[in-house]
């Protein structure tokens, strides 16, 4: 009956803090031994894992690649645009 059910990915409710502080590492101890247990018997909860990883490696993924994310056709827009700051109005040669 649960079948389908996208609700079916999201952890227990009262694990999901846990779950997500799984996912970014920052669990340790015994909360990280006791999510660990509780995800491996709790197809829930591996669902929110696998979620809150996938979500994690992409913000990471985008930070890197934060500075180059301008195509070079966007980057010779904004230099144009630089451009005509620095010659504008009342600079005129
Ligand atoms: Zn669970």
């Amino acid at each position: 009956m649960f079948a389908h059910n996208p609700n079916d990915l999201k952890p227990c409710r009262h694990m999901t803090s846990l779950v997500s502080a799984l996912a970014d590492d920052s669990l340790t101890g015994i909360p990280r031994w006791f999510t660990t247990q509780h995800v491996a018997g709790c197809p829930h909860c591996r669902n929110g894992l696998e979620y809150f990883q996938a979500l994690n490696s992409r913000l990471k993924a985008s930070e890197i690649e934060g500075e180059t994310l301008l195509t070079p056709e966007q980057w010779a827009a904004a230099e144009r645009a630089w451009e005509k700051v620095d010659t504008g109005p009342g600079t005129a040669a």
